[in-house]
């Protein structure tokens, strides 16, 4: 069985005073049986690694380079991040597509040097809404997995979140039809690249405006692991209802 994901990215949010987000987290969800993953700035990994050396929540970063080291100034490694306290990295979100021009190459080649130094992976993919009202949708997120995934993936290393662009901090979700329909898909697609051993333990999240009042309906959802969130994941008094409606 796939173990349920409720992952938060706190995107460029958050200095010293919100590790209390976190500890007050740690505290209130001791228990959980879903894994809770917190992508705090780089910045603030090894400090909030205090809140999380016990219990279920488990730290990740929002991006990596894809080289090991060398003369990349003001970048930062796969293995510096699991030496500050991250077990994941967020790769390919949509956000660092569009601002730092990531295209789905780089995407897979800095998740082929995460994996490599020992970092679970949540690959980001979705579609602008022109796309969707195009009906391209499933071409749209096929070509990303074809494009993002390295071959080198597990059931427990590799994770997935689809995020539909126009969802993504605007309080819109799509339908629950097609939500399940695109996570569906990406299953299949999954079973048919990587055979239905390895498919079935990969966890999909959705992401894009999830908010305590939406979770459980998009929870319900058969294909649906877990979630990506980030509005909503930078207050313990929102994110701990997400997390309980996944639990
Ligand atoms: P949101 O962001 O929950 O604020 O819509 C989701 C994300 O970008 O991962």
């Amino acid at each position: 069985m796939r173990r349920k994901l409720a992952a938060g990215n706190w995107k460029m949010n958050g200095t010293s005073a919100d590790l209390e987000q976190i500890e007050a987290l740690a505290e209130a969800h001791a228990g959980a049986l879903s894994e809770i993953m917190i992508a705090t700035p780089d910045t603030l990994l090894h400090r909030a690694s205090a809140f999380t050396k016990t219990g279920p929540i488990t730290l990740g970063a929002q991006n990596c380079h894809h080289r090991e080291s060398g003369a990349h100034t003001g970048d930062v490694s796969a293995e510096m991040l699991i030496d500050a306290g991250a077990s994941y990295v967020i790769l390919g979100h949509s956000e660092r597509r569009a601002d730092h021009d990531e295209h789905d190459e780089d995407v897979r080649s800095k998740a082929r040097a995460a994996l490599k130094a020992g970092l679970r992976v949540i690959i980001c993919m979705g579609e602008e809404l022109e796309e969707r009202e195009a009906d391209n949708t499933l071409d749209i997120i096929g070509g990303q997995l074809a494009g993002s995934i390295p071959d080198d993936v597990s059931g427990e290393t590799l994770v997935i979140a689809y995020e539909p662009i126009w969802a993504i901090g605007t309080g819109k979700v799509p339908s629950i039809a097609q939500i399940s329909e695109v996570h569906d898909f990406i299953r299949l697609r999954l079973e048919q690249r990587f055979g239905p051993q390895i498919a079935r333990g990969i966890r999909l999240l959705y992401g894009g405006s999830v908010k305590p009042a939406n979770a459980a309906e998009i929870f319900a959802v058969q294909n649906v692991d877990g979630a990506l969130v980030g509005g909503a994941s930078l207050k313990s008094a929102d994110f701990g209802p997400i997390i309980e409606a996944l639990d």
